[in-house]
């Protein structure tokens, strides 16, 4: 069975009465459960389980410290092109804005992942814009391959591929795969995504399961919060990383949680998601995933990242810049794909989180 059914025996409505129905007795009842379900995830994200919010983050905390301890993982985003065809209604890059746009030539790639390299950083995630003629399968695998030896891990964050498509980054070093839904409501992907070929709402949702059956490590999804309303991506996000933890349990999965932040084109956030909702969210993910990764990013700001790393974040950027170039290269003179809140160096991140009595992990994967 695909996500994609099983999604389906989720229904809005039957997301939305969960959650109305839960109660405060139900948030602790689940709290006293070592196993959760669907239907638990449910209710610790429902409207009850903010007024239980301290409980429920007493025990994301617990669980956060028995299976990963005190311990963070940091990567940095290197961003290889801006070029893209599509018109992604919230994103800075979309077709229509008119940013300067840039795309590294392979020694450009390789200078800029090699500086990245010197902070001492063993993650390294590249990102593309969707345009797959520029930045083709082939371009993204050539520069894996070459800054493969410089990386412990070298991810993915780039347009869906085909599953062949996968197998070949996997050959050339890719070991993780990284995909946003953006929001898991079908008619508002339809309205948010009006051409171009991410368009393709079940090719899209699809795309991880086709990077775990190519052969890669570690996989990591989400949506895009304030994109649709918090009960119904919440959920859906949780339940997709559930399910592809039950279908390839190999595999290392994670999720990310990125709010909508300000960008080039002044969208409208139609769902914001508030400081509440956003620790209820990893909170909740965190009891009902005890083994998934956590990923924040610079979106939030150093308050809030330093914060939340006690309630279950296990993994966080450090040292980045939303440009294509700008290390050692020129940069491509515009504003990025959206405005960073946490300007900290990889430096600067490794101090904060000791004084936080936690330990940053450059590396934490050997390719034998
Ligand atoms: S979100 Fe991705 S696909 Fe959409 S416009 Fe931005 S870069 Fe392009």
């Amino acid at each position: 069975m695909t996500f994609q059914k099983f999604l389906a025996a989720w229904p809005a409505e039957r997301r939305e009465d969960g959650a109305s129905a839960a109660t405060a007795d139900d948030v602790l009842a689940v709290l006293d459960k070592d196993c959760l379900q669907p239907v638990d995830f449910l209710t610790l994200l429902s409207p009850a389980a903010t007024l239980c919010l301290e409980d429920v983050a007493r025990r994301a905390h617990d669980i956060t410290l028995r299976h990963f301890g005190r311990a963070v993982q940091l990567f940095t985003p290197l961003y290889l092109s801006n070029i893209c065809t599509n018109q992604c209604r919230y994103c800075g890059f979309n077709a229509k804005n008119h940013q300067p746009r840039r795309h590294l030539t392979h020694e450009e790639a390789l200078a800029e992942a090699a500086s990245i390299a010197d902070t001492g950083l063993g993650h390294i995630l590249l990102l593309t814009g969707d345009a797959r003629k520029i930045a083709s399968p082939q371009y993204i695998a050539a520069i894996a391959k070459a800054i493969r030896p410089l990386f412990a891990s070298v991810g993915v964050e780039v347009y869906s591929m085909t599953e062949e498509e996968y197998r070949f980054l996997a050959a050339s070093g890719v070991d993780s795969m990284t995909m946003f839904q953006e929001t898991y409501t079908e008619r508002l992907y339809s309205q948010l995504h009006p051409v171009g070929p991410k368009k393709d709402y079940v090719f899209r949702l699809s795309a991880p399961e086709r990077a775990a059956r190519a052969g890669m490590r570690s996989l990591g999804i989400g949506a895009l919060l304030g994109l649709g309303s918090f009960v119904q991506d919440a959920f859906a996000t949780g339940l997709h990383a559930w399910w592809l933890q039950k279908n390839f349990p190999g595999l290392e999965i994670s999720v990310s949680i990125p709010r909508i932040c300000p960008h080039e084109g002044n969208f409208d956030v139609p769902d914001e998601v508030d400081d509440v909702h956003f620790v209820q969210y990893i909170t909740a993910l965190r009891c009902f995933l005890p083994k998934a990764g956590i990923t924040c990013s610079t979106r939030e700001n150093a308050f809030m990242r330093d914060h939340i790393i006690r309630l279950g974040v296990t993994r966080v950027s450090a040292g980045v810049s939303t440009s294509v170039g700008g290390r050692v290269t020129p940069d491509d003179g515009g504003h990025g794909q959206f405005e960073i809140a946490d300007h900290r160096s990889v430096a600067e991140m490794t101090t904060a989180l000791a004084r936080l009595g936690y330990q940053a992990v450059v590396k934490d994967w050997e390719d034998i």
